[in-house]
């Protein structure tokens, strides 16, 4: 038998594969924990000893919604362990997943391969039987056809081994939920062992593809660049609607109604239309850089050359709120004190990796200002990345004394914030909203000054309750 996605059990249609996952970050640990949840036997290795430890306890090192419950049921279901050991893990699998990291590498564009590389090398050498090894990361197309050769040449069962690759779509926040119900599944398959590949991957995933979640096979290098190519278009709708607010700034227009009015053509939909401080994080801003980099290598630099447009509107954003936090305080910030909403990259997750909001803070901070950031998850990870920032210990100790609130990640206790109780707290009632997701009016109406970038500002109550058109004056 096996768990269904709706809970139930089936009977069993392939016997439970024993597998790896090798790299226990955000993806990993989340691919380990879902594929114990569906029913395999599952090792997951990494090479970072605290973090093994911790997951073996059943200690998730970060934070994702539904993850800790699951973790813990799946190490007591005995499906599920984990260790620092590649000969264990070699001498388990028949399934392989590599998941780890490949970040953007210092003073280039380009992706760092080093992990990718040093986890394959380490697996290989205990290779012994056939098995599959299938990659997960994101990595430039013509990596997988390189590794290949590499296992070939290191593993002791040589040509044996098999390499396939499954990109991964799963998004911070929702990474449950996205691994066990995907929106598809891509398998990059290749040579003779394809048609054996493919049929040990849809056995892996058996109950996904059974819930109805599109299969897309196709060959390495094409499964290699779905993902960038999927992520690269997601940065381009983003950057996109960001160039509009440029253009709403200096024409009086308001890039949230643009924004809506877009959204009800269907051929452009409004997901990933919403205007604000641009995205960040561990994928898009590395990916977007590696892609480029990597075309650059293959001669075809003019193909993706407009992704270093879509990078530069998404860095601007930063520099444009910092210059409105200034314009909306005479000027002058030094002394003041500033109340930063958010530090992760996105709500609902403690990753801030390239996050807008912690940059946006510092920035801030070199004017003078005295900079207050919180956020319900990250600020441990954020005091070890940005120790010169001062952080609070909840939304009302930021506020507290505030001459200017940024809502800088748009997590769901900021975006229901009350303006009349938050208005009590600060000094000044003046919201930069860089995420647009509060409700202007309402915070108008609540005397704040309110301001969000390619918006005209809006007339906001005045103590006396009469609106008032301007920013003097704010209370
Ligand atoms: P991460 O930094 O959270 O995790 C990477 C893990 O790999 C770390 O725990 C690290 O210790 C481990 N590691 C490094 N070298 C190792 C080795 N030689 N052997 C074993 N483990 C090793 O990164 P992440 O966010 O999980 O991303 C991993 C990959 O997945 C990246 O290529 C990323 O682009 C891709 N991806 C990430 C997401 C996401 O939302 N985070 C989504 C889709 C794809």
């Amino acid at each position: 038998m096996f768990d269904t996605l709706d809970g139930g059990t089936a009977p069993d249609p392939n016997p439970a594969l024993r597998m790896t996952v090798i790299g226990t970050g955000y993806l990993g640990a989340t691919h380990a924990v879902c594929m114990a949840a569906i029913g395999h036997e599952v090792v997951a290795l990494d090479v970072d000893e605290a973090k093994i430890a911790a997951l073996a306890s059943g200690v998730l090192p970060f934070h994702e919604p539904g993850l800790p419950e699951l973790l813990q049921e799946q190490l007591a279901s005995g499906r599920l362990r984990f260790t620092t050991s590649a000969q264990e893990a070699a001498e388990f699998g028949d399934v392989h997943f590599i998941c780890v990291g490949t970040p953007q590498q210092p003073g280039s564009y380009a992706a760092d391969l080093t992990y990718v590389d040093a986890s394959v090398r380490a697996l290989a050498a205990h290779l012994q039987r056939p098995c599959l090894v299938v990659g997960k990361s994101t990595v430039p197309v013509g990596t997988a056809a390189r590794l290949t050769a590499m296992l070939h040449e290191l593993a002791p069962a040589g040509e044996d081994v098999h390499l396939t690759w499954n990109p991964e779509f799963l998004r911070e926040g929702f990474a449950v939920e996205d691994t066990l119900r995907p929106d598809r599944l891509v398998f990059g398959v290749q040579g003779d062992g394809g048609a054996q590949d493919e049929l040990t991957l849809r056995a892996v995933y058996a109950p996904v593809i059974a819930a109805g979640t599109p299969v897309v096979v196709t060959n390495l290098s094409t499964s290699e660049l779905v993902k960038v190519a999927a992520n690269s278009f997601l940065a381009t709708k983003i950057s996109f609607i960001n160039a509009m607010a440029e253009v709403c700034e200096v024409t009086g227009s308001d890039v949230k109604d643009l924004a809506a009015a877009l959204s009800h053509d269907t051929r452009i939909g409004g997901r990933f239309l919403r205007p604000g401080l641009g995205f960040g994080g561990g994928c898009l801003p590395k990916d977007i850089r590696a892609f480029m980099a990597r075309a650059n290598e293959l001669g075809i630099t003019q193909a993706v050359e407009f992704l270093r447009e879509v990078d530069a509107i998404n860095l601007r954003r930063r520099s444009r709120i910092v210059s409105l936090a200034l314009e909306v305080s005479d000027g002058d910030l030094s002394g003041a004190r500033v109340a930063v909403l958010g530090a992760a990259f996105k709500p609902d997750s403690d990753d801030i990796r390239d996050s807008p909001a912690l940059d946006v803070a510092d920035a801030l901070r070199s004017t003078g200002a005295h900079v207050v950031v919180w956020d319900p998850h990250a600020v441990p990870n954020a005091k070890r990345a940005y120790p010169q920032l001062t952080y609070a210990t909840s939304t009302e100790d930021a506020l507290r004394g505030a001459d200017l609130v940024l809502l800088l990640t748009e997590w769901e206790e900021f975006c229901t914030l009350d303006p009349v109780r938050a208005g009590e707290l600060v000094n000044r009632r003046v919201m930069v909203d860089g995420r647009q997701a509060l409700p202007a009016e309402h915070w108008a109406h609540a005397g704040w000054v309110y301001r969000a970038l390619g918006r005209p500002a809006i007339p906001h109550a005045t103590p006396s309750g009469a609106p008032v058109s301007q920013l003097e004056g704010a209370a």
